[in-house]
């Protein structure tokens, strides 16, 4: 069951109209790396996880990029300055100006819808773990190139709350993966001689070498002074 609460979680503003900045910001909104492709990526792995913990964590941060969605969108509607019948901008959203009035839309800033190819599931936690580290890594990445890209202080704090969120689920989903260790696809490491050898297949030089031991991978406490929740 969802709700919806109608305030967003943190109020988003703006110093003034900028429809080609709009545009940029669609693709944390219906982009590769943006917060529906977040959302929905993170609620479908949770229908196969049985580790009640972390089903728990995955709706959780399902349910919040939904609200950084909101803020997303609120923000570009802002940055267009909520004015449907403004001419389209020279560089602002093409899709968006004669297509939805300026409603913010499920594409990325060139316009290319939002696909569920985007998302990506495989019912091992510890491939949708590491696949979620991935996506938060890069969502972190794309605020980041969003942030040099415009100098509207309040866009500014906006962008900045948010991957700052987005560091804090990359940390979380490091912690969830510490405690899957030695299950599903963890299991067995390097067990074989075929799972340890290196095929140098280029001359002249060699920099990586055969495995002796391999340890499948796990991360060093994301947060030793954390207060990870343990019931
Ligand atoms: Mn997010
Ligand atoms: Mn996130």
């Amino acid at each position: 069951m969802f709700k919806h609460e109608k305030q967003l979680i943190r109020e988003v503003k703006i110093e003034k109209p900028n429809s080609t900045y709009a545009n940029l910001m669609q693709d944390q909104l219906g982009g590769a790396n943006g917060e529906l492709t977040a959302a929905l990526t993170y609620f479908i792995q949770s229908f196969r996880v049985e580790n009640k913990e972390i089903k728990d964590l995955f709706l959780d941060i399902a349910a919040e990029e939904f609200g950084h969605a909101e803020m997303v969108a609120q923000t570009i509607n802002l940055l267009n300055g909520k004015n449907v019948d403004a001419p389209p901008a020279t560089c602002g959203s093409v899709e968006a100006s004669v297509v939805s009035r300026l409603t913010p839309m499920l594409s990325n800033a060139s316009g290319c819808l939002w696909t569920a190819a985007y998302v990506n599931e495989t019912g091992d936690l510890a491939a949708d773990l590491l696949t979620n580290i991935a996506n938060e890594q890069r969502a972190k990445t794309t605020y980041e190139n969003l942030y040099r890209q415009i100098e509207d202080k309040y866009v500014r704090e906006t962008i900045q709350f948010l991957l700052q969120r987005e560091e804090a689920h990359n940390t979380m989903f490091r912690q969830a993966f510490n405690r899957i260790l030695e299950s599903g696809s963890l299991k067995d490491w390097g067990d074989t001689e075929d799972a340890r050898f290196y095929l140098n297949l280029s001359t002249p030089g060699q920099y990586f070498g055969d495995l002796k031991d391999p340890k499948a991978p796990e991360f060093t406490d994301p947060d030793p002074g954390s207060n990870d929740k343990k019931n």
